[in-house]
C-alpha cells in the first residue's frame, strides 16, 4: 500500500518536471491522458488512451520520462508505454484532454479571430512585402490565385497575424463565408478525438464544408501516417473544389522533416513564401505605429525607440514586450520615458536576449538531460554516450552565450577551439539528419532561455 502511494507520488513529480519542461499545452494536448499502469523497481509502464496518442508520446518523450523516473528510483531501466483506451468520454478518472473538443455539432470547430491582426495593423517592410501582399493577394481575388498559400518564418515575424488578417478581410468582403482558423496541432487533436468518439465523418464533412481553410504552425502536424494522411485528403479536396487553403510554417514545405514527401510537395503546390527576420526599418516602424495606437498621453521619445528598435533585433514580440513594459512602468511611477530610464529597465530584457546563461548552466542542464556526471563535460573520455551531450553543450554554448570559441573549448576541459568547431558542425549536421535529435536539441534550448 505504501509502496504503491510512493509511486504515485514518483509519477506525480515525474509529470509536474516533464510539465515545466514541454510546458503547460503540450503537456495538457500529449502527456496528460497518459497513466502509470504499473511500476517495479526496474520498469515502468504508462498507459495512452489510444494507439495515436502512443505513437506520438512514446518515440518523443520515453527517453526523457526514463531520465526523470531514475532521479526518483534510480534503478530503473525501461519505460514502456501500452494503449489502454479510456472507458468513456465521461470517465472521471480518466478525461481525456480537452473533452469538450468533442463537440462537433457547434461551429466552434475553429478558433475565433483575433480583430486587432488585421491588415491595418500589419506593417509591412522589405522582410515581410512579398508575404504580405500574397496574402492580400487571396483575401481579394475573386479568383483563387494560388492553392495553398504557403507563409513560412521564424518565431514572432508575423506569420499568424497574416493568416487572421486575412480571415478576417475574406469574412469582411463576403459575409457568411466559412473562414476556419486552426493550429495544426489542434486539427490533429480534433481529428484524433473525432476518431475516439467515432465521429469522424462528422468531422471530415465539417472541415471540407468551409471556403477558407487557415492551417497556423504546420510544423506540429508531424507524427503519426494517419492525421497527416487525413489532412492530405482533406487539403485535395478543398483544393479540389476551389476553395483556400492558407498554411503557415517555421519552415519551408522542403524542409518539414516530419511531413511525408506526398504532402511536403502538396504544400509546395501554390505559392511559398517567407516572411524573413525584421530590419531596423521595419522595427523601428512597428514601434511607432504601436505608440500610436497606445493613444494620447503616450510619449515616446524617437531615441528611445531608436534604441529598441537596434537592440532588440529579435522577433516582433519581444520588441512590442519590452515597449509595453517600458509604458508600463513609466505610467506607474508616473515618470517621463526617457533614454536613460529606458536603458534602466531594459538591462535585464536586453541581456536576457543574448548573454545571460552561463556555460555551467548549459553543461548542467544538457548533463542531467541525458542522464550522465557534469564532470563529463570535460572528461577526455570519448565514448558516444558521452560525446554526444558534451557536442550539444558546446553547441548550445556557442549558441546561447556570447563566449568565444576558445573560451568555451577552455570551458570543457581546456579543448582547443577547432574542437568546439566541430561539435558545432557536428550538431548542425546531425540536426538536419535526424528530427529527433534536432527536438532535443530544441526542447534543451527552451529549458535554457526560460
Ligand atoms: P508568428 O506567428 O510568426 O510567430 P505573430 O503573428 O504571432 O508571429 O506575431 C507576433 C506579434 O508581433 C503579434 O503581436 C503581431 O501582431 C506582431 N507583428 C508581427 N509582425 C508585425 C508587423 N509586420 N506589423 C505589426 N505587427 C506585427
Ligand atoms: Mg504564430
Amino acid at each position: 500500500m505504501d509502496g504503491m502511494k510512493a509511486v504515485d507520488e514518483c509519477w506525480r513529480r515525474v509529470r509536474e518536471r516533464l510539465r515545466d519542461e514541454v510546458g503547460d499545452m503540450t503537456f495538457e494536448r500529449w502527456i496528460e491522458s497518459v497513466r502509470l499502469e504499473s511500476a517495479d523497481e526496474s520498469r515502468v509502464v504508462l498507459a495512452a488512451p489510444t494507439r495515436f496518442l502512443r505513437d506520438w508520446v512514446a518515440p518523443r518523450y520515453t527517453d526523457r520520462l526514463r531520465a526523470l523516473w531514475r532521479m526518483e528510483t534510480p534503478s530503473i531501466e525501461d519505460v514502456e508505454f501500452v494503449v489502454r483506451p479510456a472507458l468513456t468520454p465521461a470517465d472521471p478518472a480518466a478525461p481525456p484532454p480537452g473533452a469538450d473538443d468533442a463537440r462537433f455539432d457547434d461551429a466552434g470547430l475553429g478558433v475565433e479571430l483575433d480583430e486587432n491582426y488585421n491588415f491595418d495593423n500589419f506593417i509591412i517592410g522589405k522582410p515581410n512585402e512579398l508575404a504580405c501582399a500574397a496574402a492580400r493577394n487571396v483575401s481579394d481575388a475573386d479568383e483563387i490565385p494560388f492553392n495553398p498559400l504557403f507563409i513560412y518564418g521564424g518565431v514572432g515575424l508575423g506569420k499568424t497575424h497574416l493568416l487572421h488578417a486575412i480571415g478576417l478581410r475574406v469574412r469582411a468582403r463576403r459575409p457568411g463565408r466559412r473562414v476556419i482558423y486552426l493550429s495544426a496541432e489542434k486539427f490533429m487533436y480534433r481529428f484524433i478525438n473525432a476518431l475516439r468518439y467515432e465521429k469522424i465523418m462528422t468531422f471530415k464533412e465539417q472541415i471540407r464544408s468551409v471556403d477558407l481553410l487557415l492551417i497556423d504552425d504546420v510544423q506540429f502536424m508531424g507524427g503519426k501516417e494517419s492525421t497527416q494522411e487525413e489532412f492530405f485528403h482533406t487539403f485535395n479536396a478543398l483544393v479540389e473544389e476551389k476553395k483556400q487553403v492558407v498554411v503557415s510554417g517555421d519552415r519551408s514545405p522542403a524542409n518539414l522533416e516530419y511531413m511525408d514527401e506526398r504532402m511536403r510537395s502538396r504544400l509546395s503546390w501554390g505559392l511559398v513564401t517567407e516572411v524573413h527576420a525584421t530590419d531596423y526599418e521595419l522595427r523601428l516602424e512597428i514601434l511607432h505605429a504601436r505608440v500610436e495606437r497606445m493613444g494620447s498621453g503616450t510619449r515616446v521619445p524617437d531615441k528611445v525607440l531608436e534604441f529598441l528598435a537596434h537592440g532588440i533585433a529579435g522577433s516582433v514580440r519581444e520588441l512590442e514586450g519590452a515597449l509595453t513594459s517600458l509604458v508600463a512602468h513609466a505610467t506607474l511611477i508616473g515618470a517621463e520615458i526617457t533614454l536613460e530610464s529606458c536603458q534602466d529597465i531594459l538591462r535585464d530584457k536586453l541581456r536576457a536576449t543574448r548573454g545571460h546563461i552561463t556555460i555551467e548552466e548549459i553543461q548542467k542542464k544538457v548533463a542531467e538531460y541525458f542522464n550522465i556526471r557534469v564532470s563529463e563535460m570535460s572528461s577526455p573520455r570519448r565514448a558516444r554516450i558521452v560525446t554526444r551531450p558534451r557536442h550539444i553543450a558546446m553547441y548550445l554554448a556557442k549558441e546561447l552565450t556570447a563566449r568565444s570559441l576558445p573560451d568555451i573549448g577552455r570551458q570543457f576541459g581546456n579543448r582547443d577551439h577547432t574542437t568546439v568547431l566541430h561539435a558545432v558542425r557536428r550538431v548542425n549536421t546531425l540536426r538536419r539528419e535526424d528530427p529527433r535529435f534536432s527536438e532535443d536539441v530544441e526542447l534543451l534550448r527552451r529549458m535554457l532561455e526560460t
